[in-house]
């Protein structure tokens, strides 16, 4: 009960469908009740035998048909309603799902996979609309009808009545006894859908990974075993279903046969009249078929309470960055960033960055050196408040990244990835994504300096090809130029490049850096290179050694200084195999 209230109170927006169904839903069991009780007053009549009035029982006949005509459209209505809810409900409850999990940090995506999300989605919301819907088309008026049902029987006869009553406890008692084994085989299996899910969509979107290493196979028992897992806890969670409803059941059966039983021997001895009896057991009766879906409902709302679990724990898991409440707009004149005291891992057990301090000069360009695995993607993170440091701060033109709006602050920054994720999509949708109002002009403006114009205009749809899934498909490098296209429109006047030409070719690598310089062009610039090449024209090259900054200074200073970037230079004129292993391992290629 408490969970069918929250459910209801946490889309109390329907209230109206919620409120009409009530009423409705009153109407019909009021309905429900005439007809016993027309039945028992006709039997009483034609009891009468030649003296009975032919008109009355006839006016009988034409009211029962009336009430079943009445229930009839009720009932339909009702169950529009219903339907109508339930649909609106999905809506509600996906909606506020996706925009939930839109506003939860890069923190929790880390640790959860993606299909797992989407199956958990999936369920709840189909359980939860469907069990309102069933909710609002079965279980009020099974509670109405029972209430009515028993005051009229309590009329008649209140011993009958009483053994009726004593029927709810006990039938409940015994349902939600066994609820919390039922619930727990519930979670076991949810949790291995969600498993299988989660891994099944991994798959899928890697597949190529998955065909090269010919694991398809494993996958595929991977997959399979989770499903035995799943039948296999379905098994003992029937049998416990089953085995409590043969004896819920038998305790019904054996109260009807004392209903019947005082039923019977009172209208034996004519304590009732033929036609009381008649709607007595006509009222019993009314009320034994909602007793035998107790168990149903009691059944549904467990699977809707157990599968709306994970969803109501998502819900509840708080967006750890926010905007504070006095959070200004970042206003960026220059672009100076300082990082002061930075210290930030990713959990408590490993410390990523410790006591990170350097300043960027407006519109400057600096590069981020160190080994794979030092932290510089974690300093852009960081820039980006993408994650919160545990220690220090960092300023864009003297304002903390912390005191200002996430908005403003993201919108000031531009990022060009090592992996350019593009959507599917026409090119002009990919480019204006940051601007969907941008014109053709600015987007092929953008598209020239990013020295894509040209691959572009060769597809036989220019820029309104599609691409993506459904799409063309594009190489690394071409790719990466409608990354920078996109970053251009953006026009923001700081940015991140992170390693943006690690994964190309050098032809189309030459082209991406030249329309990297020009994206470059007045922007303060963090670049996480991958070339030395790169690196030599930077103003500034910052080192980072265990976590911590090395050395700071110019190409030309530390070419000399005999730490990193003077090793990476020295390897680099020498050339051998083992130096360029060494150089790999900067993430650098000569
Ligand atoms: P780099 O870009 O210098 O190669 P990263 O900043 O990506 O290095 O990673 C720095 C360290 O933080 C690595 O030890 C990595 O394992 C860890 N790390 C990176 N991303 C995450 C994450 N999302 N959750 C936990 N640890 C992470
Ligand atoms: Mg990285």
């Amino acid at each position: 009960m408490k969970h069918i209230l929250k459910i209801v109170k946490y889309t109390s927006e329907l209230w109206r469908y919620y409120a009409a169904t009530g009423v409705l839903t009153v109407l019909i069991s009021a309905v429900g009740l005439l007809q016993p009780l027309l039945s028992g007053l006709a039997i009483d009549e034609i009891r009468k035998g030649g003296g009975s009035r032919v008109g009355f029982v006839v006016f009988l006949a034409v009211a029962i048909f009336a009430s079943d005509f009445m229930a009839n459209v009720l009932n339909n209505i009702n169950g529009y309603l219903g339907d109508r809810l339930s649909y609106k409900l999905n809506r509600l409850l996906a909606v506020r799902y996706y925009n939930h999990l839109l506003e939860l940090p890069q923190h929790f995506y880390d640790t959860e996979l993606t299909g797992k999300i989407i199956s958990r989605l999936d369920r709840s919301v189909t359980q939860l609309s469907d069990y309102v819907n069933l909710l609002t088309n079965n279980f009020l008026q099974f509670i109405f009808g029972t209430i009515f049902a028993l005051a009229v029987v309590a009329y008649y006869s209140l011993p009958v009545a009483g053994m009726l009553l004593l029927l709810y406890p006990i039938y409940v008692y015994m349902t939600t006894r066994t609820s919390g084994k039922w619930m727990a085989y519930q979670s076991e299996m949810n949790e291995y859908k969600d498993v299988a899910a989660g891994r099944f969509a991994e798959v899928i979107n890697q597949i190529k990974v998955v065909k090269s290493f010919i694991q398809e196979k494993r996958e595929l028992s991977y997959f399979d075993r989770r499903q035995k897992q799943i039948i296999a806890t379905e098994k003992p969670q029937s049998t416990l279903w089953h085995t409590s409803d043969v004896r819920r059941r038998s305790v019904l059966n054996v109260i009807f046969l004392f209903v019947y039983l005082y039923i019977f021997v009172q209208g034996a001895h004519g304590h009732f009249s033929p036609g009381q009896a008649v709607a007595l057991i006509l009222y019993s009766s009314q009320i034994r078929i909602p007793i035998f879906t107790i168990s149903f409902l009691v059944d549904r709302t467990q699977r809707a309470v157990a599968d709306s679990k994970d969803y109501f724990e998502i819900m509840a898991i708080k967006p750890e960055i926010t905007d504070r409440p006095d959070a200004q707009t970042l206003l960026v004149k220059s672009g100076a960033i300082d990082f002061e005291g930075v210290g930030f891992g990713y959990d408590d057990k490993q410390i990523v960055l410790s006591d990170i301090s350097f300043s960027i000069k407006p519109s400057s360009k600096i590069a981020l050196v160190g080994e794979s695995g030092e932290g510089k993607t974690t300093l852009t993170n960081l820039l980006l408040r993408l994650y919160e440091p545990q220690k220090g701060s960092i300023r864009i033109d003297g304002q903390d990244i912390q005191a200002v709006t996430q908005k403003s602050l993201r919108e000031q920054i531009g990022v060009v990835f090592q992996d350019s994720a593009l959507f599917s999509g026409t090119i002009e949708e990919n480019i204006a994504y940051a601007n969907p109002k941008a014109s053709h002009d600015q987007i092929e403006a953008a598209a020239r300096a990013a020295n894509a114009h040209d691959f572009i205009t060769k597809f036989e749809k220019g820029y309104e090809s599609e691409i993506g899934e459904r799409g063309l498909k594009l190489s690394g490098g071409q790719k990466q130029r409608i990354a920078i296209a996109r970053a251009l429109l953006k026009n923001a006047p700081i940015l991140i490049l992170d390693e943006a030409t690690s994964s190309l070719d050098s032809k189309s690598e030459t082209m991406v850096q030249e329309a990297l310089q020009r994206l470059m062009r007045g922007r303060t610039t963090i670049i996480i290179a991958h070339r030395l090449s790169t690196i030599q024209h930077v103003d500034q090259i910052i080192t980072i050694r265990g976590g911590r900054v090395d050395e700071m200074g110019t190409p030309q200073q530390l070419a000399k200084s005999g730490g990193i970037y003077a090793e990476l230079l020295a390897l680099q004129r020498a050339g051998t195999e083992s130096t360029e292993k060494k150089l790999q391992s900067f993430e650098i290629a000569g």
